[in-house]
């Protein structure tokens, strides 16, 4: 019997074999929802390619019309869908309904953008002879998807797919699939063709990862998750040449200089580490604060974050819920144990509580080569790096595989546009704690991946571009 508050899933989401989803903050199991084997999701892949030949062959206007509804609908739904958010994933109710009005916004976004795929008049080659490109959609399109942003990674990736004309097969996360799959049923609902758009829980993502990556109707697959997977996806999709964008792990530094406003810091550093309770792939992973402001800045942020309060997201006031399975817990942990073995003093929190939780907690005195500094951290643990000079805090702060996002706080503008441009990531926020809109786009360089989600450039990533030169125009 799946819980109550699942009343936007109709009955046919749930099985009696099946994906046990569980509730991270008090582990109860909430449902056990149907999944799909191979030759189904070779079925909604095949399907999706005949659903795709229609719907690219409507008018631009039509499906940013359905898309529209389709974003209304999920708005109009926003309570039931934030509690399904905080149920599987743990995030307090409020940062929910937040996600969920981005997964509308993105849509909204998209459907706006949709009409706007123009293709190109290029002049040159001679007098009776004209160049031309044409922006066409990839094709069937496959998704992955991890369980931190259960319902907002599925729809900026599927809304530019579909204002695009393409089709999409999603494989959500294992521990979040009920987001995904109310998602799905307000899409049909909106007008969205059923086979157009599918969401896809199975329990084996190796081998859905492996079908998308090989099976020939796929055209591009979409991945947000972890470097590793990431990884094994581009190197699987190597065997046909597939499009890919990857949404990958990050390190992000946030840098605050003596010259900046210090208050404003702390509330950026507060949203950007605490958030979701620090599993985001942009949360400020390394504090590098400059030497003559380092302690006020720690005090300043040890009395915030004693404010923070840690509990299941359902309760009201809680702004630190659970990290998403006791594994995460025990990873996040072993870095704190480790960077305090190593020489880090704990300013606050530092331990795992129960069975998911882990305290808000800051670490100063983090040396650049720990773990804490070097791997994403994905729990609400602040690492703080002290530095002297300005070109120490860029070496740190790009002494890293990945690229995703940076923060860096200053009030000086030569050193802003300095930093900003030496900066190697692909996205940095100026005296700001969060980043990502639909009119942004998201999206990382080096190890962090690549491709971008939101603004026009997200919708050029399902469309490609075809050339065509005609001739014979002599007079
Ligand atoms: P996380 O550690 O945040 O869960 P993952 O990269 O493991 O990140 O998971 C992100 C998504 O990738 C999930 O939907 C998961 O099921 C899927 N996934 C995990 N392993 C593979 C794989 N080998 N091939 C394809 N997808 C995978």
């Amino acid at each position: 019997m799946p819980h109550p508050s699942l009343s936007l899933l109709d009955d046919t989401s749930f099985t009696s074999t099946g994906l046990d989803v569980a509730n991270p903050a008090n582990g109860e199991i909430l449902a056990r929802v149907r999944t799909y084997d191979r030759a189904d999701l070779v079925s909604m892949i095949e399907r999706a390619d005949v659903a795709r030949r229609a719907w690219q062959s409507r008018t631009a206007k039509e499906r940013a019309h359905i898309l529209r509804d389709w974003a209304e609908l999920i708005e109009a739904q926003r309570d039931g869908l934030a509690t399904i958010i905080t149920l599987e994933c743990g995030k307090p109710l409020a940062e929910a309904h937040r996600e969920v009005s981005s997964a509308a916004a993105y849509i909204e976004w998209f459907a706006e953008e949709g009409r706007r795929a123009y293709g190109e008049l290029i002049p040159g080659l001679g007098t009776d002879r004209r160049v031309v490109t044409l922006r066409e959609p990839v094709g069937t399109c496959a998704a992955i998807t991890p369980w931190n942003f259960p319902l907002a990674m599925i729809a900026r990736k599927a809304a530019p797919a579909l204002a695009a004309g393409c089709s999409m097969v999603v494989k959500p996360a294992e521990a979040t699939p009920m987001s995904a799959m109310a998602l799905e049923r307000l899409a049909h609902e909106s007008g969205i063709p059923h086979d157009l758009f599918r969401v896809a829980p199975v329990l084996d993502p190796v081998e859905a990862g492996s079908l998308f990556c090989n099976h020939p109707l796929v055209r591009k697959i979409s991945f947000t998750g972890s470097t590793r997977v990431g990884k094994l996806l581009m190197a699987q999709a190597a065997g046909q040449v597939k499009r890919l964008s990857l949404e990958l792990g990050g390190n992000a530094p946030f840098v605050v200089f003596d010259d900046a406003d210090l208050d404003r810091a702390i509330d950026g550093a507060i949203a950007s580490r605490f958030r979701n309770a620090g599993q985001t792939c942009i949360c400020a992973n390394r504090f590098l604060v400059q030497a003559s402001v380092h302690d006020a800045f720690v005090d300043g942020l040890a009395r915030r974050v004693a404010q923070l309060r840690m509990g299941d997201g359902m309760t009201p006031g809680v702004n630190v819920g659970p990290l998403i399975d006791a594994a995460a817990v025990a990873r996040v942990s072993d870095l704190v144990t480790t960077a305090l073995a190593g020489g880090a003093r704990l300013v606050a929190g530092g331990s795992a509580v129960g069975n998911n939780f882990h305290e808000p907690s800051i670490l100063r005195d983090v040396k650049p080569d720990m773990r804490v500094a070097q791997e994403e951290i994905f729990g609400p643990v602040a690492a703080i790096i002290r530095f002297a000079e300005e070109t120490d805090a860029l070496r740190l702060a790009n002494d890293t595989p990945y690229g995703l996002a940076a923060y860096l706080y200053t009030g000086n503008n030569a050193r802003l546009w300095r930093m900003m441009e030496s900066l190697e990531f692909g996205m940095i926020a100026v005296n700001e704690g969060l980043l990502s809109s639909e009119e942004a786009p998201f999206g990382g360089i080096k190890e962090s991946g690549f491709g971008r989600e939101g603004s026009r450039h997200g919708l050029a990533d399902y469309m490609t571009i075809k050339y065509g030169l005609i001739g014979g125009l002599a007079a």
